[in-house]
């Protein structure tokens, strides 16, 4: 693989559910890349399809169908029999979860389970596996790791909980790292240390990452490009600085807007965007933001009817394009 060459490529990725009231569409024409030592922050708010698109980079996508592709390191995943995947996963790439005991056994101790791991993707000894384990745990910031790897799950708090979940996953050294809302049960404190870990073991390795979250401050912190996600498609993409300083799409404004300010008094309330998340069940034949979007309030008819009438394709400058008719861009009218 040549060092240009992103370690995920994803093309028109769409994953439906069928369910008893209709197919739902929870990711639709879903298209970035992610590279070595780079770090994509994919946000947006609960439901947008965030969660889904991370199984589905993994295969761990259940009774759902999913068309597109998928490459990793230029090969293809989607199709791919479940035991070639099985390899890769793990293997290749790892995820990391809300909630780190949902992916622990509360039997085993971390030791045993980031060994059984690695043993089981590299063929080692359970010697080798066992002191790999100690290594991984020490590498992720636990203090005593020999000590602490014959402890159980429930022994650690939720923020050591999390480093034994990143240990595990990079035990095996993957290329590529999805952490899905990683911090998001973690208090402040802890949420950066855990994102500063993430960022320096990537610094470290090359690792590619993506960073899904509905925390703009979380991308803030750790991302070097931005997908934005709304109702499935993905509504916006830039660079991290281009996206604060200049978002094309209405929603990535109003996302921006409902970030706490430092100089918000305790007592005024966080902002969230009026409305709520478009139905993938009977998707709108325009815009799915429209509903929500605070331009059009007092634009010309025509554009509002073309808003609601006409789906907008992700479309602009190649760095940042949009998925809006009216976008943003500096110099625009917005
Ligand atoms: P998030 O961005 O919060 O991670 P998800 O990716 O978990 O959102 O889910 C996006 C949408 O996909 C959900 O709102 C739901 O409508 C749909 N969805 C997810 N999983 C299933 C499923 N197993 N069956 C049917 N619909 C699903
Ligand atoms: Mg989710």
């Amino acid at each position: 693989m040549s060092a240009r060459e992103p370690v995920l490529s994803v093309r028109e990725l769409t994953v439906t559910f069928p369910t008893p009231r209709g197919p739902v569409r929870a990711v639709d024409g879903l298209g970035f890349e992610v590279h070595r030592g780079r770090t994509l922050g994919i946000v947006g708010e609960s439901g947008s399809g965030k969660s889904v698109t991370s199984l589905a980079v993994m295969g761990l996508h259940t009774g759902a169908s999913v068309t597109g592709s998928i490459t990793l390191g230029g090969r293809e995943l989607t199709g791919l029999p479940e035991r070639d995947l099985n390899r890769l996963r793990g293997r290749k790439m790892a995820m990391i979860f809300q909630d780190p005991l949902s992916s622990l056994h509360p039997y085993y101790t971390v030791g045993e389970q980031i060994a059984e791991h690695h043993r089981v993707h590299f063929r080692s000894g359970r010697r080798a596996a066992r002191e790999r384990a100690v290594e991984a745990l020490g590498e992720v910031g636990i203090p005593e790791p020999r000590r602490r790897a014959r402890e159980y799950p429930h022994q650690f708090s939720g923020g050591m909980r999390q480093r034994v979940m990143i240990a595990m996953a990079l035990a095996c050294e993957p290329e590529l790292l999805i952490a899905d809302e990683p911090t998001t049960a973690l208090d402040v404190t802890v949420q950066a240390q855990i994102l500063e870990l993430i960022a320096r073991l990537q610094e470290e390795r090359g690792l590619a990452v993506i960073m899904i979250t509905h925390d703009l401050g979380v991308v803030a912190r750790v991302a070097h490009d931005v997908l934005v996600m709304y109702g499935g498609r993905s509504v916006e993409r830039a660079p991290v600085d281009t996206l604060f300083a200049e978002p094309a799409h209405p929603y990535t404004r109003a996302l921006l807007d409902s970030l706490p300010r430092l100089d918000d008094s305790d007592e005024e309330p966080l902002r969230v965007i009026p409305g709520s998340p478009p139905s993938l069940l009977t998707p709108a034949p325009g815009c799915a933001f429209a509903p929500r979007c605070s331009r059009p309030a007092d634009a010309p008819a025509e554009e509002r009817s073309r808003c609601e009438s006409e789906l907008p394709l992700l479309d602009g400058p190649a760095g940042h394009p949009a998925a809006c008719h009216f976008p943003a861009y500096e110099g625009m009218a917005p």
